[in-house]
Parts: C-alpha cells; sequence; structure tokens
C-alpha cells in the first residue's frame, strides 16, 4: 500500500491554476524526487501535502486516511515534516530554540533528547552554534538547522523542498549523506530539486513537473541524461515532457 496517495490535485491561487490534476503515489520506503523547473508547481504539491495550502479539487490519502480538513500541526503530528524552501527558521530565536520546536510534537521524550543528541552529532555546527541566534547563521549552516529541526519530529514522511539549493558543495554532499542515512532506516522521502543530477541519482523514482502538471521520468540507464533533455524541453517549450 502507499504511504502517500495523490489524486487528480488542483490547486488554485485565485482564478490562477497552480496544478492541475496532479496525480503522485510514494510507497513506504521509497525515495522520490521530483524535477522541474521554476513556477512548475513543486512547491505548491508540497504545501497542500502539508497542509499549507487547499486543494480546490482532488485528494491526499496519507497512510490509508484522507488528510482533507488536517491543520498543518496535525499533518505534522500525523508523521509528515517539510523542511519547506526559504528554509523559514525563527530568525529571532536561538538554534537551540529552534531545535526544540521541532520537538514539541514528540510524546517520547527520552528518545526525543537521545535524538536531539545524535542529531547535533550529525550537524556538529549546529551544535557550534547552539546558542547563536539564527538570523546570524549562513544560509548553508540555515539549511542544516532547518532539516534537522523536522527530523527532530521523528517524520514517517519528509518532504524537502530544494533542501540544495544555494549550498556549497561540501553541505550539498552532507545533505545528501544525511538523506541517504534516513533512507536506510525506512523514513520515505519526497524531494524536490532543481539540482536533477543530485536528486535523480538519489531517488528511486523521479518525477518532472512542468506548467502544474507531473510525469514520470523513464528509468533509462541514463536517467541524468533524460532528464536534463526532458528538462530542456520543458524550458524551452519545444517538448513534450515525455
Ligand atoms: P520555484 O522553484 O520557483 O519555487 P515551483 O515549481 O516550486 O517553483 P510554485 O512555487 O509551486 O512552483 O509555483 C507554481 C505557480 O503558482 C507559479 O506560477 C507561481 O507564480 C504561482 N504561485 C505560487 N505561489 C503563489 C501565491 N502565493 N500566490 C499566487 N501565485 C502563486
Amino acid at each position: 500500500m502507499s504511504l502517500l496517495e495523490v489524486r487528480d490535485l488542483v490547486v488554485r491561487y485565485g482564478r490562477v491554476p497552480a496544478l492541475h490534476e496532479v496525480s503522485l503515489e510514494v510507497n513506504e520506503g521509497e525515495a522520490v524526487a521530483i524535477v522541474g523547473p521554476n513556477g512548475a508547481g513543486k512547491t505548491t504539491l508540497l504545501s497542500a501535502i502539508a497542509g499549507v495550502v487547499a486543494a480546490a479539487a482532488g485528494s491526499i490519502a496519507y497512510d490509508g486516511r484522507n488528510l482533507h480538513g488536517n491543520s498543518p500541526e496535525a499533518i505534522v503530528r500525523r508523521g509528515i515534516g517539510l523542511v519547506p524552501e526559504g528554509r523559514h527558521i525563527f530568525g529571532s530565536l536561538t538554534v537551540a530554540e529552534n531545535l526544540r520546536l521541532g520537538m514539541t510534537v514528540r510524546r517520547d521524550r527520552e528518545q526525543a533528547r537521545r535524538d536531539l543528541a545524535a542529531t547535533l552529532d550529525r550537524f556538529p555546527i549546529l551544535r557550534v552554534l547552539h546558542d547563536t541566534q539564527a538570523s546570524r547563521l549562513s544560509g548553508g549552516e540555515q539549511q542544516q538547522l532547518a532539516i534537522a529541526r523536522a527530523l527532530l519530529a521523528s517524520p514517517r514522511l519528509l518532504l524537502l523542498d530544494e533542501p540544495s539549493l544555494g549550498l556549497a558543495p561540501l553541505v550539498i554532499n552532507l545533505v545528501f549523506e544525511v538523506l541517504g542515512e534516513l533512507r536506510g532506516r525506512g523514513v520515505t522521502i519526497l524531494l524536490v530539486e532543481q539540482n536533477v543530477a543530485r536528486a535523480t541519482a538519489f531517488a528511486t523514482r523521479s518525477h518532472l513537473m512542468c506548467g502544474g502538471r507531473i510525469e514520470p521520468l523513464p528509468e533509462t540507464v541514463d536517467g541524468e541524461a533524460a532528464a536534463g533533455a526532458l528538462l530542456a524541453g520543458a524550458y524551452l517549450g519545444t517538448g513534450e515532457a515525455r
């Protein structure tokens, strides 16, 4: 059974449609990537799953139950974590306070404390910057904080919106290393990326999103080249995304 099942999802901003009957399934333990150009609707899709924007039509089921009517907080409690684009950390709070916010949904206090220690081991810079105001962190440090905060809610499904955007290559490597470890622990991952090569290499399946529509990317031997060609067509408007 799929852990996440999006069916014919339509989202509009005012009268402008951002998603046109988008359908997507993610099975437990999978890492699924969605690649596509700016304005394709990728953020909108993740926001709809996280309950941050409302659907005009269609359905989103998680673990066999419809998410319709659930608040974003209830959705986090059900096990869906979102690392949003632009990070959305609380700049006036310290690193430690931001991390504690990630743990507010946890009931297993002892395990949560152990997870915090493990997370600080995984992102050592956050231990160094523990008492620093988050607004003073660099982009790469803020991204690590945003991912760490989402992980501390112990999600079963982790949604990531362009986690490598604007990061130095070493930090990108760290982010993908951590995602690989999560996958190894059975966390299901839905990853939105413009870094086609990294995303398709990491994912078990990939989709291309363009103009509010989604298509599976063929599992060719050279997925990277296929994705590149499809994206070029999408950007130029010369090719069918197929
Ligand atoms: P990007 O990588 O640039 O974030 P994206 O693929 O994530 O692109 P979305 O941000 O989901 O795309 O945007 C999809 C469409 O919806 C775009 O045409 C965008 O201009 C529009 N849009 C997004 N957010 C809003 C909003 N709050 N109000 C109005 N239109 C919006």
